[in-house]
């Protein structure tokens, strides 16, 4: 299963998300919000283990 989340967001596990646009990898920590993309600007990310491109 997985999550999109989005910039305003809370996420709830630490990690590296990828953005669902560029792939480009953001790392948060538990409790933080998410931030637009700082590549493109798209407001959507996943959480995956690897870098894959699926749309
Ligand atoms: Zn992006």
């Amino acid at each position: 299963m997985e999550n999109v989340i989005k910039t305003g967001e809370t996420v709830s596990e630490g990690g590296v998300y990828y953005c669902t646009n560029c792939g480009q990898q953001i790392e948060l920590k538990a409790g933080d919000t998410v931030p637009p993309c700082p590549k493109c600007t798209n407001n959507g990310f996943t959480k995956t283990d690897q870098h894959e491109n699926r749309f």
